[in-house]
Order: structure tokens, then C-alpha cells, then sequence
């Protein structure tokens, strides 16, 4: 999945997701990638998150709307991805005894982002008049943000 996240030089914000599902998925599977809410979610007064992974994982926890709504409440990016997503997967791994590869990406109404991941991941950072940014995010939610 590939998952963008826009914030405009008015303040509007617009998440969306690009997938091909999961590699010899039932026909007919619906992945979380186009379920707003679970794949991706937007509020331009809140924020904005996207996830990629496994999908069955990240919808049980609607993960998109979950970091919003923290951001929402006034958390910043970081922590409204550390806060949806980790405990959310300690819940799945006690409950199922395993776990999805989960990677979530959010930003804010300020332009400040944030990440949770299980797994290595890579995302990519494009503000105006500057080169874009590449930056890896590690399993243990210590690497990733400058
Ligand atoms: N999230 C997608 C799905 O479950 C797959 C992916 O991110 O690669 O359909």
C-alpha cells in the first residue's frame, strides 16, 4: 500500500491509499486500504493518518481514526500514533497470540508527523522549498521522527 498524506497552504488535509491488497488474497477480499477510518482518515481540524499492513489487524482496530481522534484531543503526532497503535497490538498479540506487520503515518494541522510501526519501515517527508526527507522508522517505536 502506498499511503500519502496532504496538508494545504490553506489548512486543508487529505489522506488516500493506493493498494493491491495482500499477495493471494480470497477473491473478494476488502483489504482496510479503502475503508476510511481503518486504511486512512482525515479532519483538517484534527489531523490526518494512513496505515499499510495487514489489513484484517488494522481494521479490527479502525487505527486511522483511532490516532485522529487522539490528535484531535490534543495529542501531537508522535503520541497519538504511539497511543493507538502499540497498545492495539499488544491487544491483538494477547488475544490472537500473533500480530500483523502495522505501519501507520500521520500528520497534524501544523505539519508535524509521526509513525508506529512493527515492522522496518520507510516513509518520505515533502514540504515546500525543501528536498524531500526519507526517514526509517524501527519496531520498537524509537526510531524514525528528526
Ligand atoms: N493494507 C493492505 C491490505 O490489507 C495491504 C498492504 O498494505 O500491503 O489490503
Amino acid at each position: 500500500t502506498v499511503g500519502a498524506l496532504a496538508l494545504d497552504g490553506a489548512g486543508s488535509m487529505a489522506a488516500a491509499t493506493s493498494t493491491s491488497g495482500l499477495f493471494m488474497k480470497d477473491p473478494g477480499r476488502v483489504g482496510d486500504s479503502p475503508l476510511p477510518g481503518s486504511g486512512f482518515y482525515a479532519d483538517s481540524q484534527a489531523g490526518a493518518a494512513a496505515a499499510t499492513g495487514l489489513g484484517e489487524d488494522i481494521m479490527k482496530g479502525c487505527l486511522s481514526y483511532e490516532i485522529v481522534r487522539r490528535m484531535r484531543e490534543g495529542a501531537d503526532p508522535q503520541e497519538a500514533c504511539d497511543r493507538a497503535v502499540y497498545p492495539f497490538v499488544e491487544t491483538l498479540r494477547r488475544r490472537y497470540g500473533k500480530v500483523g506487520e502495522i505501519s501507520l503515518i500521520a500528520i497534524d494541522p501544523v505539519g508535524r508527523f509521526g509513525v508506529a510501526t512493527n515492522v522496518d519501515f520507510t516513509f518520505c517527508l515533502a514540504e515546500p522549498d525543501r528536498p524531500a526527507s526519507v526517514f526509517s522508522a524501527a519496531p520498537d517505536g524509537q526510531g524514525g521522527t528528526r
